[in-house]
């Protein structure tokens, strides 16, 4: 379920002008970009700019991705619906949602509970009901859920984790940033057998993937 039509005008121009004029063909993804209300996502006092063409911030010192950062992930994902996905950085919650209409199923960690709780609180709202959350440290990946089909970070790492590339499916697809904050590359890896094929897709600027689980 989610059916809120609130904004709907808004969600058509944005994946219109922003996301579909640079280039998105991906079909699925553009109609998931229009379903989910983006707005339920950002803290009230940023909610008129939720469908604004840039990040905003979401509480802890972290940030929803630009709208087009979004749907040109999950279109490097390749996803086709009957996929096990695995999210690093829950955030709001909003990049989850958008796969939850992509994949059979997303698991996603996150190590900030407030934030955790929150993005628990509007998925449950809309009844997306093929998300299952976690609060954890990333860089571990969830063993017990692998092997994923797609791997997503939200959050820079210097390196991909290489316990992350083991739990990807032969044939999976990780997709995240990778670098040092003013410098990051957007890359695919691409699993098989024992060998990554890696692709550089895009200059980005994330926050920076963080060991342990936070304090407050
Ligand atoms: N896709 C999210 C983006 C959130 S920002 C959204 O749509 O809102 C990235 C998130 O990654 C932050 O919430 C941060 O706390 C989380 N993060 C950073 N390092 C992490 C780690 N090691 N494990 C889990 N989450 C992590």
């Amino acid at each position: 379920m989610i059916a809120n039509n609130e904004r709907q005008e808004e969600r058509d121009f944005m994946v219109r002008f922003q996301i579909a004029a640079r280039g998105i063909r991906d079909k699925r993804v553009l109609n998931a970009m229009r379903r989910i209300p983006r707005h339920l996502f950002v803290p009230s006092s940023y909610r008129v700019e939720a469908y604004e063409d840039y990040p905003l911030p979401i509480g802890s010192g972290q940030t929803i991705s630009q709208p087009y950062i979004v749907a040109f992930m999950a279109e490097a994902l390749m996803l086709k619906g009957d996929e096990i996905v695995l999210e690093i950085g829950t955030g709001s919650g909003y990049q989850t949602a958008v796969l939850s209409l992509l994949a059979k199923k997303v698991y996603s960690i996150e190590r900030i509970a407030a934030l955790l709780d929150n993005a628990r609180t509007i998925l449950e709202s809309l009844e997306i009901s093929n998300v299952e959350l976690r609060l954890a440290d990333g860089f571990y990946g969830w063993e017990e859920k692998a092997p994923f089909d797609a791997i997503i970070l939200s959050a820079a790492p210097f390196d991909i984790p290489s316990v992350l590339l083991q739990q990807l499916a032969d044939g999976g697809r990780l997709v995240g940033p990778v670098g040092p904050l003013g410098a990051q590359t957007l890359v695919r890896m691409t699993r098989r057998g024992q060998r990554f094929h890696s692709e550089a897709l895009l200059d980005v600027a994330f926050v920076p993937m963080r060991s342990g689980l936070s304090e407050v």
